[in-house]
């Protein structure tokens, strides 16, 4: 059992409740100035990452946040069971890299067993997967949600070894490979999907084994349009291979069928008409999807982001350290989504590219 002044998150046969006396309006779904609906939260749990990708960070890395300045699981759970009681059933753990988080596993653990989360997910660059993959898929364990388990989006940018290092600055694409394989036995992890952000220069040479590995794997490859929250912040337009061009691409060498997309979905994916694999296209920069956005974010210092690109943050760690009850929290939360912008302005004159990088987010 976990306390705080404010709110006692009680445990019963694996199941977490928020047991404060307080009762939050579970009646009032989270929902922003825009009437959309909010149900999906990015819990960035560290900041580290074990690459060094050339598009996200420079080779010697950023200064890391200090221990006592990243949420504990405690306070992570505390604040997911918060929103899940407001209507937010998904939950995707990000990074940086989430895997290099000490004991991550157990905090996979506490968080399977809010019952309002129907939907766990888990962003990694694979590198430990072929060590974590039984122990995470084991601490999701079997529960309500659909499919019980934990879904896992891998981000592989080149199935090229030389290639894979030159971009990531790691010799490291036989273990990430590795580490799918060792996901993929379980049925629990499906589906996995294989990211691939798509750089104009690069990402051409490497359509044709993504589209093998769509066809001939158990993954759901998508490419993800180049967005500018790199450190260097040296992001421009041209740099942006499109989706549209990347889908001429692939149907050029296997003619794509669309599906239909899902709402707040991110990707439009679509499948070989010859009925092999699927494979998707997450254009944010092109094409935009902010219309039926759900999403908010958590960063692993506990502030809240209403937008991936947003200038303005929500402190909740210093409220919540400071002894804040459980309603305190949600109005701080509900103020903070109200105000969430309606969408990125990517590409429009007075655009920002936010302070925050995307290791410091989280996707
Ligand atoms: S850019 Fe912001 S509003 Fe648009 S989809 Fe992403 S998080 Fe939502």
């Amino acid at each position: 059992m976990s306390a705080s002044a404010a709110g006692v998150v009680s445990r019963t046969n694996g199941k977490s409740r928020i047991d404060s006396g307080y009762r939050m309006s579970v009646s009032e779904p989270l929902t922003d100035g825009h009437g959309r609906r909010i149900e999906d939260l990015r819990v960035s749990v560290t900041d580290r990452c074990n690459f060094r990708c050339q598009y996200c960070m420079p080779a010697e890395g950023l200064p890391w946040l200090e221990r006592a300045e990243i949420l504990s699981f405690d306070e992570i759970e505390r604040l997911v069971a918060l929103f899940a009681r407001m209507g937010v059933h998904a939950v995707r753990l990000t990074g940086g890299e989430p895997l290099v988080r000490r004991d991550f596993p157990r905090l996979l653990r506490m968080l399977a067993a809010i019952e309002e989360l129907q939907d766990l997910a888990i962003t990694t660059n694979g590198f430990r997967l072929e060590r974590d993959a039984a122990a995470l898929v084991a601490a999701a364990g079997s529960s309500q949600r659909p499919g019980g388990g934990v879904r896992f989006n891998v981000s592989v940018d080149s199935l090229q070894r030389d290639r894979f290092y030159a971009l990531t600055r790691r010799d490291a694409l036989d273990q990430v490979m590795r580490g799918l394989a060792c996901l993929a036995q379980y049925p629990q992890a499906h589906p996995i999907k294989v990211n691939a952000v798509a750089l104009r220069g690069f990402t051409e040479d490497e359509v044709p084994a993504f589209v093998e590995l769509a066809r001939h794997s158990a993954y759901e490859v998508r490419f993800i349009e180049f967005m500018p929250l790199d450190a260097d912040r040296a992001w421009t337009s041209d740099q942006v291979l499109t989706g549209a061009e990347l889908h001429a691409m692939v149907d050029a060498l296997h003619p794509l069928e669309p599906l239909e997309r899902e709402p707040s979905a991110t990707a439009r994916v679509y499948r070989f008409s010859d009925g092999r694999g699927r494979i998707g296209f997450i254009s944010s920069v092109s094409e935009p999807f902010c219309a039926d956005c759900n999403r908010i974010r958590l960063t692993a210092d506990g502030r809240l982001r209403t937008c991936l690109f947003s200038l303005n943050e929500t402190d909740l760690r210093g409220p919540l350290r400071e002894g804040a009850d459980d309603h305190e929290l949600e109005r701080l939360v509900r103020d903070a989504v109200w105000r969430k912008e309606l969408k990125h302005q990517i590409g429009e004159p007075g655009f920002i590219q936010p302070a925050r990088t995307m290791s410091a987010i989280g996707g």
